[in-house]
């Protein structure tokens, strides 16, 4: 998973429904450790401005 960093304004929503928890956020951006993704993408599905994609 790949976070369009351009678009991303740090909600947060991605976060809260990551079954592994491979999505960290700080203050002022979001990451994916793609090390533990399992592709689920439910992070895909909910981010509200679709800043998330499929890439590496
Ligand atoms: S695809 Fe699923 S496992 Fe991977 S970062 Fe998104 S929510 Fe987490
Ligand atoms: S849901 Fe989308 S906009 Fe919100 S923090 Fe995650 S990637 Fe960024």
């Amino acid at each position: 998973m790949k976070i369009n960093r351009e678009l991303c304004d740090v909600c947060g929503t991605c976060v809260s429904v990551c079954p592994v928890d491979a999505i960290i956020v700080s203050e002022f951006k979001v990451d994916i450790d793609n090390m533990k993704c399992i592709n689920c993408l439910n992070c895909l599905k909910v981010c509200p401005i679709k800043a998330i994609t499929e890439d590496k």
